[in-house]
């Protein structure tokens, strides 16, 4: 699959973005999302619904991006929300739902026994102008109004089970529900499922475990207020929602108690020990609540006429009275608001500083594995010639010093190939035997009457044929360590790693290069030796029968091996006898050439050629080459394209958010 890329992420349908988050998303109509840009842009917006209208703002676009918390410093961590906590008896439920509805103050939370919230819900509450219609939105359903808060409660129950299917399980993956009402403050709720003690039939038992791991996940972090709720009539020691608070905010300073169900207490008691803060004492106030009972619900007694019969409930109460103002559930959600507000405000600082710090480590991973490409021709020729330079730089660096390798080049001519040559048996190809043998072969039946001249060049024949297997060796040495060194230089070239298809085009045509080379080589060495074959220095032997000044060299510098016999000999030459040691002597002179010729041969034909045009070829059919062969070539590797995807999402993410805080953080 080939993709085009465009500079500005911005620009890219969300669609795009949302197909690649691997199904994390829930099931949604993904063609008309809004993208991230969108939920955060106007900044006349954010200035008109305050701080937590924007931390609600920043809240969805976390969510359409997939990132919901769970991967350690991610934004929505970082944003300050208000978690509702609670235990779930079999028969004893705290009022969790109830809660959350009367500071909606409407009914639109699905209902019933067992486990039914399984899925957080993020409840977004947004004042309007008085007398304006209110409505709710969902993030997975955006543009479209429900004005009806049964039907949210039946997309709430429809869109729990798109993720958790009929398995009844749980799932990290919240729900967003906005609701824009005249009747509600500001501020931003997340309802989770209740911590349970068993699982009920058709729920795996893990479930217990599975929600107090979730639920902690939320109230563990800093930024976190927790509305813990217990019910009255029950011994607040025992209560599921404060022991948790307690663990993880032991100084109670973000932890919110909530009182509910203070009508259902036995007669002649009251809760006055724990709503004064004697029985379990936090930073902040406890609140009692009064919801509608299961007959109210039955009877449809309207969430209005509810909160007015709470607040009938504390005035009038002899135990409560005195508490009137600070009770109830309108209350609570005004003292929420204001709390959520000033944490907010309180927290801008570190939130701004985490998203700078989070771009710039973004910035720094999409270079790392390389920016988008152009997607016309040009782009693309562009990139492909970039990255054959990069690994030609690197490859040169292997040769020229700087990386490893290309000292072992000069191991072949420095080692290796005297060595070869001083393994050649010409002592057993020249032996006396062996000469007389051959040069009277050569004679005929007929013995030679002065210099077997036949004979001898039969014989040295025969010896420089010897050379060829140490020049051929060099060659094949040499060409191994290119390999290696290309095969190396690959490898080390990081851009080239996110082009699987580029790397092995380049990789290959490297290799037929040095293939090309070597055998250019080969044919130069192998002529090298065919040289010597063919003209034999003839002086050497022209000065052999003349008797030599003691201590001269006339054949220059050879080496000892042979020097010293032939001098030696040199005396008691008889040019009619045979004489194997002459032609040692020549051979060793041979030798001594080779020995230093076979490398310039061999650098000039490969090493030099492979520095200067190993990927000439390869640049002269690219450049020949069509748009779509272009594009195959650059085929990405899918998992760094969608690493790339992802990592530029984010970046959009906090480059708006960002944006966005800054246009009303400090007002
Ligand atoms: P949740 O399971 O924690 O969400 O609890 P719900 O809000 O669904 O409430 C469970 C039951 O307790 C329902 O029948 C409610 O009517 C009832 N209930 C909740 N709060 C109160 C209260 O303050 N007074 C009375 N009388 N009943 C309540
Ligand atoms: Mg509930």
């Amino acid at each position: 699959m080939q993709f085009i890329y465009s500079n500005n992420f911005s620009a890219l349908p969300f669609f795009q973005f949302k197909a690649d988050l691997g199904g994390s998303s829930p099931g949604s109509d993904l063609a008309s999302s809004p993208s991230a840009d969108q939920l955060l842009s106007a900044a006349a917006m954010a200035t008109m619904e305050g701080l937590i209208g924007l931390v609600n703002r920043i809240q969805r676009a976390c969510t359409a991006l997939g990132d919901h918390g769970g991967e350690g410093s991610s934004l929505w961590e970082a944003l300050p929300s208000v978690a509702v906590v609670g235990g779930q008896l079999e028969s004893q439920s705290s009022g969790k739902s109830s809660v959350l509805e009367s500071i909606v103050g409407r009914d639109f939370l699905p209902r019933g026994s067992g486990i039914v919230t399984r899925r957080p819900l993020v409840l977004q509450l947004q004042k309007i102008e008085d007398g304006k219609a209110e409505y709710g939105e969902f993030l997975h359903a955006p543009r479209k109004r429900f004005n009806d808060f049964a039907a949210i409660r039946k997309e709430i129950q429809d869109e729990t089970d798109r993720i958790t299917g009929k398995t009844k399980h749980i799932s990290n993956i919240p729900i967003h529900l906005s609701v824009y009402s005249p009747h509600v403050v500001n501020l931003t709720l997340i309802d989770l499922p209740g911590l349970t003690k068993v699982a009920v039939e058709g729920q795996p038992d893990s479930i217990v475990q599975d929600i107090e791991n979730m639920v902690r996940s939320y109230v563990e972090k800093p930024s976190c207020i927790i509305l813990a709720i217990s019910p009255a009539n029950q011994d607040i020691a025992t209560s599921d929602a404060i022991k948790l608070a307690r663990e993880v905010d032991p100084t109670g300073e973000r932890t919110f108690g909530v009182l509910t169900k203070l009508d259902l207490m036995d007669q002649g008691t009251n809760a006055l020990d724990v709503l004064e803060g004697r029985s379990y004492r936090l930073q902040h106030p406890w609140v009692g609540i009064v919801n509608r009972s299961q007959a109210d619900i039955n009877k449809n007694v309207d969430m209005i006429n509810a909160r007015r019969k709470e607040q009938e409930y504390f005035s009038t109460s002899p135990d409560y009275g005195h508490l009137a103002s600070t009770m109830g559930s309108e209350y609570l959600a005004k003292l929420l608001s204001k709390h959520l507000e000033t944490v907010i405000r309180q927290r801008i600082p570190s939130i701004i500083a985490m998203i700078n710090k989070t771009i710039n480590e973004l910035e720094t991973e999409l270079n790392r594995i390389g920016r988008p490409i152009g997607s016309d021709t040009g782009a693309q020729l562009y990139t492909i010639l970039e990255m054959c330079r990069a690994f030609d730089r690197i490859f040169k660096e292997h040769l020229d010093g700087g990386r490893p390798g290309g000292d072992r080049i000069y191991g072949v001519f420095d080692n290796q190939l005297p060595a070869a040559l001083k393994k050649l048996p010409f002592d057993k190809h020249l032996s006396t035997n062996n000469v007389r043998k051959i040069v009277s072969e050569a004679d005929g039946y007929q013995p030679h009457l002065i210099a077997p001249e036949q004979g001898y060049r039969r014989l040295i024949d025969g010896a420089l044929h010897l050379f060829k297997g140490p020049a051929e060796a060099s060659v094949d040495a040499v060409h191994l360590i290119l390999k290696e060194l290309v095969r190396k230089s690959i490898g080390e070239t990081e851009e080239l790693k996110r082009f699987p298809t580029l790397q092995s085009d380049i990789a290959a045509a490297a290799n037929e290069a040095l293939d090309r080379f070597r055998d250019e080589s080969r044919k130069t060495v192998l002529r090298l030796v065919e040289m010597e074959s063919s003209y034999l220095t003839v002086e050497f032997f022209r000065k052999l029968p003349t008797e030599p000044e003691k201590g001269s060299n006339p054949q220059g510098p050879t080496s000892d091996r042979y020097q010293d016999s032939h001098l030696r000999r040199i005396g008691e030459l008889n040019m009619r006898q045979i004489n194997s040691d002459i032609m040692i002597a020549y051979v060793g002179m041979v030798c001594d050439t080779l020995r230093i010729t076979i490398p310039k041969a061999v650098v000039h034909c490969q090493v030099r050629e492979a520095k200067r045009a190993l990927l000439n070829y390869f640049y002269a059919q690219v450049g020949g080459r069509e748009k779509k062969q272009l594009g195959a070539m650059l085929d990405e590797d899918p998992s760094l394209m969608e690493k790339r995807e992802a990592i530029a999402r984010r970046l959009e993410l906090y480059k708006s958010a960002r944006d966005a805080i800054d246009s009303v953080a400090w007002k």
